[in-house]
């Protein structure tokens, strides 16, 4: 039975980073790409990182009931985790990685109860969070401020989930993951 493992925390925390690892390492985890009207940033590939839809087309998906959870993560900037996404890797019998907002992950949770585990990803400060995003270099100063001003708020909510995990060292917390990951799923560790 596949299981949902749920990875939130503010914008610049970490999730990207330790969610593609584990992937990497982990062939039983599928990442569930989620649906987005943000722009695409370089490198990022439609259905592979996220569905790009225009909000015509993200609209029209919300009339159809077709997400098992949306946001309207940044003013006129929506995200949704797609029923079909769910669906898809249900199928493939694989465990599914979901990297959401604090909001999703909450509904996440609440849908999956016991089946998911939702891990908050801490930064070491407030102000270190606000440094990695800055040097990320992928926002302008518009939205930059705005994700600051998000994450300040979002920040308060690392005890409403299952577990947290604090990104300071790197390597430290890759670990972690991967630990958390496998006791959850009751696994023994794999070397690849
Ligand atoms: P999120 O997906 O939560 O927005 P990212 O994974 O994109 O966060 O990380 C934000 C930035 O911080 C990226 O440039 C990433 O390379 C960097 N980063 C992530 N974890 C660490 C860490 N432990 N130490 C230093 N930099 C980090
Ligand atoms: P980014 O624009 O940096 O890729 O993502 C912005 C925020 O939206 C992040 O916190 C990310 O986790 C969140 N997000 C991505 N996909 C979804 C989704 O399907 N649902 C919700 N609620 N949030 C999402």
């Amino acid at each position: 039975m596949s299981k949902l493992l749920i990875f939130t925390a503010p914008s610049g925390a970490g999730k990207t980073t330790i969610t593609r690892h584990l992937l990497e390492k982990f062939d039983f985890l599928a990442f569930s790409v989620s649906a987005t009207t943000r722009d695409p940033r370089p490198h990022e590939e439609d259905g592979v990182h996220y569905y790009f839809l225009s909000k015509k087309e993200f609209k029209k998906k919300i009339k159809k009931d077709a997400f098992v959870e949306y946001e309207e993560v940044y003013e006129d900037q929506f995200y949704g985790t797609l029923k079909k996404e769910v669906k898809r890797l249900w199928k493939e019998e694989k465990h599914i990685l979901f990297d959401i907002d604090v909001q999703g992950a909450k509904k996440i949770k609440k849908v999956y109860g016991d089946e998911a585990l939702a891990v908050f990803i801490n930064p070491p400060s407030e102000e270190v969070l606000i440094e990695r995003l800055k040097n990320r270099k992928t926002e302008d100063e518009k939205s930059l401020k705005k994700r600051i001003k998000k994450a300040r708020k979002e920040l308060k909510y690392a005890n409403k989930f299952d577990t947290i995990l604090v990104n300071d060292v790197l390597d430290v917390a890759l670990k972690e993951a991967e630990e958390m990951v496998l006791a959850f799923i009751n696994k023994e560790p794999v070397e690849k």
